[in-house]
């Protein structure tokens, strides 16, 4: 065969995975029915500036040795994610601190925050959180639930807060000091001159074709390789033989502006529910741009159908329990690794993928001969 491995999806799964097999000296194929590599961190340059064409994305992590590893490939800048939140207007800090508290309340110290919050829950009367809502009021009670989480909420996933689970909001801190970095992590930024250098370098020296889907081209393209690392959607693989799994997509709708601040930080969510879209992301402050005109973008989500791109997988009930038949149909295919967002059906942000491809990359390993 002309090839060990065939990769997939040129996605950070992919391409960490590829990159590893190149080292190890596999000859590897890389495929994407995309025009371009990178998958959901591909930017395009518009004027000089870094459009993240499928959504911002921050890297952060708390691994030293996931950082380590990327930054082998590529400098990270100081970017600190401290997005804002506009409710009908009003301007709010996130994530959920101090200065959130006294715009909301003009509570000036963490003791007077708990004890408005504290007063809040127990009027909730809520015992054991059993999804987004509740456990949400829990966390920061109903004033920040109706103003900053409902609304943004039930647009992102079109579902009530009620019959969403609740692991969704524990991603984001709550905390009594006045702190508006979105994440906890220890290390966190943006890669200098953007996220294809990266790219770039995890698959610097392997074949890659672009604009091949691996459905279509599927009989000859398993001739050519001893074994697959799938990154595409878990159920497509398997022809959907136990119903499709859900996501939500987004609609991006990017706009060149010819001024040079728009709205004076990356990230802007529009919470209230009547809004149309859940942010407005200026990209050029990624990176301290400085040019004379700015790009922004509106994202916009809904269902995702057939046809158009899976970003969010849902993690409810009914999806979590036929991803599962698909897990148990994946082990049966001794040659093929699943992998990344859209085969292991998960919530992943960068930082995973890259630990997830590691992991598996590290037990392929143990299948090689020399
Ligand atoms: P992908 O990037 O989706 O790559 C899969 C690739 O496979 C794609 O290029 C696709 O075209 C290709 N493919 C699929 N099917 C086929 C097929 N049949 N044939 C050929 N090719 C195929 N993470 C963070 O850490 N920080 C953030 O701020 C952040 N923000 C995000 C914002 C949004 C809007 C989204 C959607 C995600 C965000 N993430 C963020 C998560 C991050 O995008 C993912 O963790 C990561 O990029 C997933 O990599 P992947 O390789 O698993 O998947
Ligand atoms: N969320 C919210 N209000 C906000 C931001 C986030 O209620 O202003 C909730 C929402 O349910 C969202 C979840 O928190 O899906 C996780 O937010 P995050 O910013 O991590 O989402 P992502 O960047 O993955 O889209």
């Amino acid at each position: 065969m002309k090839y060990d491995y065939l990769i997939v999806g040129s996605g950070l799964f992919g391409a960490v995975f590829a990159h590893e097999l190149n080292k190890s000296g596999k000859r590897c194929l890389v495929i994407d029915k995309r025009k371009h590599i990178g998958g959901n961190i591909y930017c395009e340059k518009i004027e000089g500036i870094n459009v993240h064409k499928y959504g911002a994305h921050i890297f952060h992590t708390s691994s030293k040795r996931i950082w380590d590893y990327v930054n082998s490939f590529v400098e990270f800048n100081r970017f600190t994610n401290s997005p804002l939140a506009n409710y009908k207007g009003e301007i709010f800090n996130l994530p959920f601190n101090m200065n959130t508290f006294y715009q909301l309340w003009r509570v000036k110290t963490p003791e007077e925050a708990q004890a408005k919050i504290r007063e809040q829950v127990l009027k909730a009367n809520i015992k054991t959180p059993k999804n987004l809502e509740e456990q949400a009021i829990s966390l920061v009670g109903d004033d920040i639930y109706q103003k900053l989480i409902r609304g943004y909420t039930e647009k992102q996933w079109g579902r009530k807060a009620t019959e969403l689970p609740a692991f969704i909001i524990k991603r984001l801190p709550v905390r009594f000091t006045f702190d508006n970095n979105y994440f906890n992590d220890t290390y966190q930024g943006i890669p200098i001159g953007g996220y294809n250098k990266l790219i770039d370098k995890l698959l610097f020296g392997i074949e890659v074709k672009k604009g091949i889907d691996f459905f279509i081209y599927k009989k000859e393209l398993e001739k050519q390789a001893e074994k697959i690392i799938f990154t595409g959607k878990i159920d497509e693989y398997f022809d959907y033989q136990h119903g499709e799994l859900e996501y939500r997509t987004l609609n991006f709708e990017h706009d060149i502006l010819e001024v040079k601040n728009f709205q004076g930080n990356a990230v802007v969510n529009y919470t209230d529910k009547n809004t149309p879209y859940t942010r407005i992301i200026e990209h050029k402050h990624f990176e301290f741009g400085k040019q004379d005109i700015t790009v922004v973008t509106k994202e916009y989500p809904s269902e995702s159908r057939r046809g158009n791109e899976p970003y969010y997988p849902i993690n409810d009930v009914k999806n979590s329990r036929t991803y599962k038949k698909y897990e148990k149909l994946a082990a049966k295919e001794p040659n093929v690794i699943f992998g990344g967002r859209l085969a292991e059906y998960k919530y992943y942000d960068m930082h995973q993928v890259i630990a997830s491809a590691l992991a598996k990359f590290k037990k392929e390993r143990e299948t090689f001969n020399d």
